[in-house]
């Protein structure tokens, strides 16, 4: 993916254990927003992305900030400034409104969040309560090493997958699904959260096709990496890799196979009218 673009200001550093302030934010609406849906349904916890449990992360990596892990950082605000770029004009188009924009903590081993404790084990979340992406960029490592799935492009899918997360959020959509959620068997409860997770990958590949054609941000080999690591960290390959088995029943996330029809699904369309994961019969 090109690297050139603008830089987001809505990014919280706070690696090496020093908290920065915050610059910008989601506005009266996004607040108002977040209100609603607390009141709604109680605090409401994180969206996890866990891809399995990671290696113990010893206090020594976590003093400084490397020169690598400096420039993934620049790469992931240049990555979440096109995301604001490319949601607020579908949020001017589709709903005649502005898009409040997350802000993104990149954090080293362990941070607050409004949805408690946030850890590197944990893998990438999105908190609904506070609007903001957590991301320890050691992730991107696992991703790199033990799922087999580099590349810059894989970096950004991620970011992008998130941030679909936060449209669900502000959008209503994943309060509904904690509503449908709390009165449902586990089963049930599981079905819902893949589709949750599917049409954030939709969302991301509704980025992906929108921001292509705006910026021309894509390279050869980019949807190949996105696809990958959507395959990589697809429900039934983490558990075969983990278990030596699959239970589909277990699922949060949906499938390799699924993970990648939804993201393409986005990618080819870029429409968000066709991320509707939950009228689907067949996902
Ligand atoms: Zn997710």
């Amino acid at each position: 993916m090109k690297k050139t673009g603008r830089r987001s200001s809505n990014i919280d550093d706070r690696r090496g254990g020093a908290s920065s302030l915050v610059v910008g934010g989601g506005g009266l609406g996004a607040l108002l927003l977040a209100a609603a849906v607390t009141m709604l349904t109680g605090n409401p916890g994180p969206i996890s992305d866990q891809v399995a449990a990671p290696p113990t992360q010893s206090p020594a990596q976590q003093q400084q900030t490397s020169p690598t892990e400096d420039e993934l950082a620049n790469f992931i605000s240049v990555v979440l400034a096109d995301t604001e770029d490319t949601w607020g004009q579908i949020f001017q188009e589709e709903f005649g409104q502005p898009y409040p924009e997350p802000t993104l903590v990149l954090f080293s081993g362990s941070t607050q969040s409004a949805c408690g404790l946030g850890q590197a084990a944990m893998g990438p979340f999105y908190c609904p309560a506070d609007q903001k992406v957590y991301i320890d960029l050691s992730f991107y490592n696992d991703l790199k090493t033990r799922h087999q799935a580099p590349g810059d492009f894989a970096q950004a899918y991620v970011v992008a997958h998130e941030v679909g997360h936060h449209v669900q959020n502000v959008l209503g959509i994943s309060s509904q699904v904690r509503q449908l959620q709390s009165g449902a068997s586990e089963v049930e409860s599981n079905r819902l959260s893949v589709r949750l997770e599917l049409q954030a990958d939709c969302f991301a590949g509704v980025w992906a096709n929108r921001a292509d054609q705006a910026r021309d941000i894509l390279e050869s080999g980019d949807i190949e990496e996105a696809l990958n690591a959507a395959s990589q960290i697809g429900d039934d390959h983490l558990q075969q890799q983990s278990r030596g088995f699959v239970v589909p029943e277990s699922f949060t996330h949906g499938s390799s196979a699924q993970r990648m029809r939804w993201f393409n699904q986005g990618l080819a369309t870029g429409d968000i009218e066709q991320c509707d994961t939950f009228a689907a019969n067949q996902i």
